[in-house]
């Protein structure tokens, strides 16, 4: 899965101008995958501070986990979110998010 650098929508394969900002996608950008999915924002924002002080670029994607169940418009069932990091740094953010959840 690859993301806008602007604007950090998701960006379909090989395009050169992102969908949604319609900025030209200059480079490719690096291959971003997921790694451990957290129970709400507020973890994948603890999480993303702690990556990006290490020099490691992420995305936060959170997705209603009451889509399916035709949710009466609260956000009481809250949503999932997911930290997607570079390809080449996977390892290294599992590492340190499996260090963060333990002091949790
Ligand atoms: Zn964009």
């Amino acid at each position: 899965m690859r993301f806008c650098p602007h604007c950090h929508s998701q960006l379909l394969t090989d395009v050169k101008r992102c969908s949604n900002c319609d900025k030209e996608i200059l480079s490719s950008p690096p291959q971003m995958v997921a790694i451990h999915p957290l129970p709400s924002k507020l973890y994948a924002e603890m999480v993303k501070e702690v990556l990006e002080k290490r020099g490691i670029p992420c995305v936060i994607k959170t997705d209603p986990l009451s889509s399916a169940f035709g949710s009466d418009g609260t956000s009481a069932v809250g949503t999932q979110a997911t930290i997607y990091v570079p390809e080449d740094r996977q390892e290294e953010s599992e590492e340190i998010l499996h260090q963060m959840l333990d002091h949790i």
